[in-house]
């Protein structure tokens, strides 16, 4: 081949290259996102402890025990359709200080963002009824407060991930990485891996929503899955399934549908993906919260509830309270013990620490309910061990 011919091949080696670089960006651990989360260690540490004056008990760990953390949907307030549904002075800081010792206290720490991150514009989503129609826009100003608060990974698999269309969600995933954090769950970048002290986490996350890696395709998801576990130490898989409610609390191991839609069989998920090599499964969705599981040495918490919903999402009784779940393994993500911290929302303040113990009391008498045979003990102070 002459030189002159070369020169396209290589042009298009070259552009090929940059193609699959660009493609899988989000990824992939490069170095420019490597620098950033070691920062953002760094920056973390100093307020990092494994004692919290707010924790109400406390299990025993060894230099080995990794501490994962998770908590389910988080929206901080919305500019649409008005400002009046923001915090006062549009400060978002005070919403998560009061539980920040606790998700600061952890190796990683996940939460679901339900909603998008835009100052303004963005295409609506349509809606047959606008009364009932909730599209979240939350301002770029807010998302220092989540990664003030501690979190690392962040779920956009849930149906307000495309509330304000493609600029929406470019611009969601842009502040998320400038603020040195995770994401995943978009059929556009499924995975990411995140990095802390030597251990390689792998995160995936699922929904039945388009434009998300999808809950019912069981096969595809094992496929995400599986990929994550051969690069990885630990695979946390986030899901948004099931249907919503206070009448929906219970794990019903069938196909839940839920105005119209397929909300998915999130037993049945939870099993597949864990029988595929995921090791902590952070369930989401219900706005309620569900039973928690063991299944092959690995925990899945069906339903973590709402737990910072500033405006337009209900927040009384069992819609108000939910976990801070922290969960302990080995080094390969093997269950070792866990903890549910306590916490409820107050309109207006974010969540607080329930002395009440509400939800541990009503996670206990859901996993009873829904799953008796999980050989699993929750005490009254929230602490989670396994029978033998
Ligand atoms: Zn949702």
């Amino acid at each position: 081949m002459s030189q002159k011919n070369k020169q396209p091949l290589l042009l298009l080696i070259i552009a090929a290259v940059i193609s699959f670089s660009s493609l899988s960006s989000c990824n992939q651990v490069d170095s420019v996102e490597a620098a950033s989360s070691q920062t953002k260690e760094q920056t973390k540490k100093p307020v990092k402890s494994k004692e919290t004056t707010m924790a109400i008990a406390s299990v025993k760990t060894t230099a080995d025990t990794l501490t994962i953390i998770g908590v389910g949907d988080m929206m901080l307030g919305t500019n649409y359709p008005s400002a009046a549904h923001l915090p006062k002075g549009q400060d978002c800081t005070p919403l998560l200080s009061y539980v920040k010792d606790v998700l600061s206290s952890g190796d990683v720490t996940f939460g679901n963002l339900e909603g998008v991150f835009l100052n303004k514009g963005g295409t609506v989503k349509q809606c047959s009824d606008p009364t009932v129609c909730y599209a979240f826009r939350t301002p770029d100003s807010f998302m220092p407060c989540i990664a003030d608060a501690g979190f690392d990974l962040l779920s956009l698999a849930n149906n307000h991930t495309s509330d304000f269309g493609h600029k929406g969600r470019v611009n969601t995933k842009k502040l998320i990485t400038e603020n040195g954090m995770k994401y995943a769950g978009l059929v556009d970048c499924p995975t990411t891996i995140y990095e802390n002290n030597g251990v390689k986490y792998g995160f995936c996350a699922f929904a039945p929503n388009s434009g998300t890696c999808d809950i019912r395709k069981i096969k595809a998801a094992q496929n995400i899955v599986r990929e994550l576990s051969l690069k990885t130490d630990v695979v946390i898989v986030s899901f948004h399934g099931g249907a919503e409610g206070s009448r929906h609390q219970h794990v019903t191991r069938k196909t839940e549908f839920f105005y119209g839609e397929n909300r998915g069989n999130v037993y049945n998920f939870a099993r597949k993906m864990i029988d595929a090599g995921a090791d902590v499964l952070f369930g989401h969705g219900p706005h309620v919260t569900r039973a928690i599981d063991i299944y092959k040495e690995r925990f899945i918490c069906y339903s973590m509830g709402n737990f910072v919903t500033y405006s337009r999402i209900n927040i009384n009784g069992v819609s108000g309270i939910a976990p801070i779940i922290k969960v302990f393994t080995d080094k390969t993500g093997r269950f070792l013990s866990g903890e549910i911290v306590p916490t409820y929302q107050v309109k207006g303040k974010g969540p607080q620490i329930d002395s009440k113990k509400r939800v541990i009391k009503k996670i206990r008498e859901l996993t009873t309910k829904d799953i008796p045979e999980a050989k699993l003990v929750i005490s009254d102070d929230g602490i989670i061990t396994v029978t033998k």
